[in-house]
Formats: structure tokens, sequence, C-alpha cells
């Protein structure tokens, strides 16, 4: 299957300047006039690397991959829309187990393509077999691996997603944008494959959500594709510099996935004494059924937001690990409310 489209292919990329300077006079910038500190420091009045250099070197030594291998912008949802961009036509397929993460259907939706959901089964475990025979029946353009999957927290592992590959030619994207919590990267065999793409973020494990920083990690064929139709100066200079001095301080980060690990099996027992069906999680967050509906609405009488997934799934709810006083709060409040219900 051709996956690049050929408009796409024939573009030839914006090439901001890198040139060193001793006068900078080509790019219409103004003077920095605010922030006389950090203004200079982040050359604010500047435009930034329009390549994220020093955020994909960091990248690159956290993952153990070549930066070139790297794409990074504005979050994973901008990669998601970034690999729309590059591969979708008007009409082609794209397919992903349900429930998962709803932006693959927005952005499915927004250019033009006919999203296909495999239900997952009982239990929300994915059977790969069913997803190759769907893929082979239906050629997608494209086929979406939450990895660990928003909001069932269920894992696929490595050797079901190679078993997949080695069975496709449609576009593989492993989202893993949770991927810290749990274990099974892809990001090993980007070069192995032709047709697999890798999406990651600092909005969760290492807790960065407010600056946006998400990344591409695939073959240098991909790279160079997905760099065409990404905008020239797609990530700002302080979200760069946030998330390099982040990645330098990793340590802290694989402290914090401990913690969470901790919490999550606390709230999972927590949840499990309750007439509650608890499903098991490898994410930052735990998926459950309870026979009280607007359980959402009702905790939030309390103070405490959950998700609800009752619009497709009735009473389904989604809660994000807290720390432990907010995961002591968020149970105690539950219990008051199943109590209320009896
Ligand atoms: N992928 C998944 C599975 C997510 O749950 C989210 C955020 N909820 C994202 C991608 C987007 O995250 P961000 O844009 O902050 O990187």
């Amino acid at each position: 299957m051709k996956l690049v489209k050929e408009n796409i292919e024939n573009i030839n990329k914006y090439e901001p300047n890198k040139k060193p300077y001793r006068i900078k006079l080509d790019a219409n910038e103004g003077e920095n006039i605010f922030f006389s500190d950090i203004g200079d420091e982040l050359k604010l009045n500047l435009y930034p690397d329009g390549d994220s250099s020093l955020l994909r070197d960091e990248i690159g030594k956290y993952l153990n991959v070549d930066p070139n291998n790297i794409v990074a912008g504005n979050g994973s949802s901008e990669m998601i829309e970034l690999v729309m961009k590059a591969f979708i036509d008007k009409g082609d397929i794209i397919l992903s187990f349900i429930p998962t993460f709803s932006m693959y259907q927005i952005f499915s939706q927004i250019y033009s393509a006919k999203f296909i959901g495999i239900n997952s089964n009982e239990n929300f475990v994915q059977d790969v077999d069913v997803l190759i025979e769907e893929a082979k029946n239906i050629k997608p353009k494209i086929i979406f691996i939450c990895n660990p999957n928003n909001p069932t927290g269920y894992l696929m592992n490595k050797y079901e997603i190679k078993k997949l590959l080695n069975n496709t030619d449609s576009l593989v994207v492993v989202d893993e944008a949770y991927i810290e919590f749990a274990q099974g990267s892809m990001v090993e065999y980007i070069s192995q494959y032709e047709n697999l793409i890798v999406l990651r973020t600092l909005s969760k494990a290492f807790g960065l959500a407010a600056i946006r920083v998400g990344y591409m990690v695939s073959n240098k064929h991909i790279i160079d594709i997905i760099n065409k139709v990404k905008s020239p100066y797609n990530l700002n200079s302080i979200s760069q510099y946030v998330g390099v001095k982040a990645l330098r301080e990793k340590e802290k980060m694989f402290q914090y996935i401990e913690e969470v690990k901790k919490e999550r099996k606390y709230l999972y027992n927590e949840l499990k004494k309750f007439p509650i069906e608890v499903y098991p999680s490898n994410g930052n967050f735990i998926f459950f059924k309870s026979e009280v509906s607007k359980l959402d609405e009702k905790l939030n009488e309390k103070g405490i937001l959950i998700r609800s997934f009752s619009k497709d799934l009735e009473n389904y709810y989604r809660v994000t690990v807290g720390n432990r006083w907010e995961n002591e709060e968020f149970i105690k409040s539950l219990k008051e409310i199943l109590e209320n219900e009896n």
C-alpha cells in the first residue's frame, strides 16, 4: 500500500535559516522589551528553534534513539494530527479498538476519514488476531493502538504489536502517552518496520501537561514526511526550555512513577471493596463500572471530578490516580454516595 499522499511527497520542507550570525535581520523579529531577565535568557524576541534540536537531543538520550528519528511538537495531540495531515486522503479508513482515546475519531472526522472501532472483548481485553483479520478485510490507512489504552488501562504486549506489524502494511501508530506507568515500549523497533510510529508526551509521567510537549519517534522516511507538514515553529521556546530541563532531571520522573504505581494499587484495592467492577490498569487512572447512575455528578457535588463514559458506555467511569490525600477523599465520598443509595 502506498502510504504517503502525492501532494505531500512533492513538498519542499520550509527551512528556517540556521546559519551563524553577528547581526540577525532575516526574520522580521522585534526587540526584547518585556521580561528583561528571562526574556534575554530565552531570547523571547526571536522565533524558537523550529527543529526543537536541544529538546530532541534530550529525548534521544532518554529513549536511546537518534534525535533524527524524533519530531517534537505541541503535545502528542499535534502528533496525531500531523499523522492524519500527512497520510489521510478523504474516505481513507482509520481502525482502532474501542473504547479508546476519543481524539482518533475526532481527527478522523476533521480529515474526512472513516473511523472504524473494533469492540474490545469482555473486560476490555483487545484481541490482536481480530484486529489483524479486520485490517486484512478493510485495509485501513492507519491503525491506532493506544497502549496502555485510555480509558480502560489495558496493555497490549510487544509480541502482539509485532505480530500486527508483521501482518499489515497499514501505518501502525502506537500512542504511548501512558507507557511510563507500564512497560513494553515499541520505540526500540522503529527502524525495523517501515510502518511504525510511536507517540509519546511529557504531559503524563513528567507531569508537564501545561507546556504541551509531545513527540513522535519513527523511521527517517516517515520523520521526513512529518517534517514537511509540520508548521515551521510549532513548539515555543519556553516549552522547549522547560522540556529540556525536565528531561535532564528525569530521575524525579522515575520516582514519581513509583509513587503513582503505589497509589494505583491502593486505589484499586479500595475500589474492589465496593460493589463496583474495577479493571486492572497500566496507566495513571482506573476504569470502573458502578450501577449508581450519574456517579460523576454526585461526586462533583462533593467537589470531586471524575470522568464519565456514560454517553457510550452506561455507568462506566475513569478516575485519575491522585496523591494519597486525594485518593482517600475520593474513596470517602464514594463510600458516602454508595451508602446513601442503599
Ligand atoms: N494520547 C492519549 C492516549 C491521551 O490520553 C492523551 C491526553 N489525554 C493524549 C494522547 C494527548 O496528550 P498531550 O497532547 O497532552 O500530549
